[in-house]
């Protein structure tokens, strides 16, 4: 495909899809392709996560046929990844990239070549302003049960060290304030160059490249307590944790082939409050998991209600062909399961209400944005409280310590 042409980009799914969409993008458009409302070529960056996202992928497709009927249709991504010949046969696709190669992409539409998949490539984003996000790993090698992604992305694998100092380096460059460290399976950083996620924070703590630095999210047993102490001395490693609990009951972890119990994870939440008494810790959970009874959902209940953490991701479990729990006995009543993740929001919701309220009066510092609605401005505070306040453009990508008061505070910010 010679003739540059107009393309539009749409992603689903996690941080690391849009990091990776950011970075395609980028890439075409220094190669002479133009973002165009009306695209020759649309990519879509996939997401098989649920079920429901892999609805949501197929009715994006067939929606942007509907209106682009001459366009090329490019599926990347998970589903691509799992489901090639299913994804082709939709109308108007006309290639699909999955995981290990969706980078090819940018090399297939300049030269009409597909060379072979690189075993690991960086990328990050630079559509906004005052953060990225940096993919420092990719794949997984724990095997959950209810689990696509390991599969849809591969074997664990990691950047080294340098060339994530130096993408820092070339995040801060632009002005950036703040990187996001994203991969599938974080913690798992390192492992396959003998280094470890530690050693990648103690480098970028003593060197100081960028204000702010935030870790997307973390698997429970590989946050060490050596870890925790770093964050907790560094003024640019955030107190902000993502921690994946997805069930509160021993006997579901159990199931899920989790590798962690209740209690290593409650001890680890306790650990990062003792430390942090001001940190944010947002946690996953997963309701209707089979074989959760009424009697294991309020294990799970009273566990996170029990526990200082500051908000919830609720997911609620879906059947993904082709993994262990897919087929397992005791699969929880749909009606039943949209009742609990009811209950959990509702938790989060109540959760979230007292983590803010309980950083009401204290200064923090805010990484002020370029957003003007009504003429203010949002910000995220250090242990990521969404802040608003008159908009000026002085503030725009600054950190400024500021007193958070009452009528700042937003409860309902997606992005948090
Ligand atoms: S840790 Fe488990 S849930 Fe997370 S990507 Fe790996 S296999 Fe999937």
């Amino acid at each position: 495909m010679k003739k540059k042409s107009g393309f539009s980009i749409h992603t689903l799914g996690c941080k690391l899809n849009f990091s990776e969409s950011s970075y395609i993008s980028s890439q075409l458009i220094q190669s002479g392709f133009y973002l165009s409302d009306d695209p020759d070529l649309i990519i879509i960056n996939s997401c098989a996560v649920t079920a429901a996202a892999v609805k949501k992928t197929r009715n994006l497709t067939s929606k942007l046929h509907h209106q682009h009927p001459e366009a090329q249709i490019f599926i990347i991504g998970c589903y691509s990844e799992l489901e090639p010949q299913t994804a082709l046969q939709w109308k108007g696709v006309v290639q699909t990239f999955g995981t290990k190669d969706k980078i090819n992409l940018i090399k297939y539409l300049k030269q009409s070549t597909i060379p072979e998949a690189p075993y690991f490539y960086s990328t990050y984003s630079l559509t906004d302003r005052t953060r990225s996000f940096l993919k420092i790993q990719d794949g997984c090698d724990y095997h959950c049960s209810y689990c696509t992604v390991a599969r849809a992305r591969g074997e664990s694998r990691s950047d080294s060290i340098e060339n994530v100092i130096q993408n820092i380096q070339t995040i801060a460059n632009q002005g950036i304030k703040e990187v996001n460290l994203t991969g599938v399976n974080v913690g798992d950083f390192g492992r396959n160059h003998g280094t470890s996620l530690y050693n990648l924070l103690l480098k970028i703590e003593e060197l100081q490249l960028i204000d702010r630095v935030r870790i997307s999210s973390i698997e429970p047993n590989l946050l060490s307590k050596e870890i925790v102490d770093l964050i907790a001395q560094s003024q640019h490693l955030m107190p902000h944790f993502h921690l994946p609990l997805q069930s509160g009951s021993d006997t579901i972890l159990s199931e899920m082939k989790r590798r962690y119990n209740t209690k290593m994870f409650a001890d680890k939440v306790h650990y990062i409050k003792e430390k942090m008494p001001d940190s944010c810790i947002a946690v996953d959970v997963i309701t209707g998991f089979p074989g959760e009874t009424d009697l294991l959902f309020n294990e799970t209940l009273n566990f996170i209600e029990q526990l200082p953490i500051s908000y919830l991701h609720v997911f609620t479990y879906s059947q993904r062909p082709g993994t262990p729990a897919a087929i397992a006995p005791h699969q929880v009543e749909a009606t039943v399961k949209k009742e609990r993740t009811k209950q959990l929001l509702d938790l989060s919701k109540k959760k979230k209400k007292q983590f803010y309220q309980s950083q009401l009066n204290k200064t923090r510092p805010v990484l002020f944005e370029e957003i003007n609605h009504n003429n203010t401005t949002l910000g995220f505070t250090d242990n990521y409280v969404r802040v608003k306040t008159a908009y000026s453009d002085d503030k725009v990508n600054q950190i400024i310590e500021t007193l958070i008061t009452k009528d700042m505070l937003v409860y309902d910010d997606p992005d948090s």
